[in-house]
């Protein structure tokens, strides 16, 4: 029987130059797919017109190639489908198959009354939606049509979603108790990112997501989107978080580890190395190129707990 070929994917969002945990994340999209004989995508993830850039685009294409890391088909210079801006008619037609089977109702919430209203707080900076829009009358809806633009919610089911993650084991979410109905089209028409993620790794083709655990709890969300659009579900892999020497978790505010000023300090092969050897693929760092670690890939060896980035990375 043929095996499944393996498509994976780097979905950076051109918000800013790439940082420390967006490489490691590309770098290891790039070695689960390539060490597999398997396919790998660019796709931009610039949904966001306010905050996404064309220049960051091309710049994160040229960090790309920086770092060694290639891919097959998409990215700016390649078909405009690869880029989510361009996408929006692909994230309506699922909107309408969701349409057809009830799942979607508008949603008048102000932030200031989701606030008001919604459960405390996780301890992660989400919120559980109270469903004040759930089952409002047609009356109603056109009441409030009036005041102001509706965003879309999708009604989640009252059930444990669970999968094995690829790289950190079992995970289960009760969307219900987690996120409730969540957003799948912004007051603004913009298309959420649940929603275009879902759409596109369907569309194409990609059997493989590998990415930051920050975005573990978003999966079970992903994955019953992918059910109620008769799409398959792609093997997942999370990587642990990076974390600052103070235990803080890196984030794009944390400049000095962009690849603008991490490329004036080391050589890309230096890099990869430092990256390597802190996520657990190499004993100790030393100068590789990414294809240098295909031979001994194994995701057994990736490290499941957050890891600290040491001084060596910092100017
Ligand atoms: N665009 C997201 C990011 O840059 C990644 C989304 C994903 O991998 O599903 O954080």
């Amino acid at each position: 029987m043929d095996e499944q070929k393996v498509v994976g994917r780097f979905a950076p969002s051109p918000s800013g130059r790439m940082h420390l945990g967006n490489a490691c994340s590309c770098l290891l999209a790039w070695l689960s797919a390539r060490s597999k004989g398997g396919e790998i995508i660019l796709r931009l993830e610039d949904l966001d017109p306010e905050r996404c850039k064309r220049e960051y685009s091309q710049q994160l294409e040229e960090d790309l190639r920086w770092l060694g890391l290639d891919w097959d088909r998409g990215g700016p210079e390649d078909a405009p489908e690869f880029q989510q801006s361009n996408c929006g008619a692909f994230y309506e037609e699922a909107l309408h198959t969701l349409e057809g089977q009830g799942l979607l109702y508008p949603c008048f919430c102000t932030r200031g009354e989701l606030h008001a209203a919604s459960a405390p707080h996780r301890s992660d900076g989400g919120f559980l939606y109270a469903g004040t829009c759930r089952n409002l009358t047609e009356e109603q809806r056109r009441e409030r049509a009036k005041l102001r633009r509706p965003a879309l919610r999708i009604r989640v089911p009252n059930q444990v979603i669970s999968f094995t993650d690829g790289n950190l084991g079992p995970y289960a979410e009760n969307l219900a108790e987690h996120c409730g109905d969540y957003i799948v089209r912004r007051s603004d028409g913009i298309h959420a990112y649940q929603l275009a993620v879902v759409v596109d790794d369907g569309r194409m083709g990609v059997t493989e997501v590998v990415r930051g655990s920050d975005l573990l709890d978003s999966t079970p969300r992903q994955i019953c989107l992918q059910q109620q659009l008769g799409l398959p579900t792609p093997r997942y892999y999370h990587l642990p978080l990076l974390l600052a020497p103070d235990g803080r978790r890196l984030s794009k505010r944390d400049r000095d580890l962009d690849l603008g000023r991490l490329g004036r300090r080391m050589s890309p092969e230096e890099l990869i190395g430092r990256l390597a050897a802190l996520i657990g693929l190499l004993e100790r760092p030393r100068p590789v190129r990414p294809a240098e670690l295909l031979p001994e890939f194994s995701w057994e060896r990736v490290s499941k707990r957050d890891v600290v980035v040491d001084g060596d990375f910092f100017g």
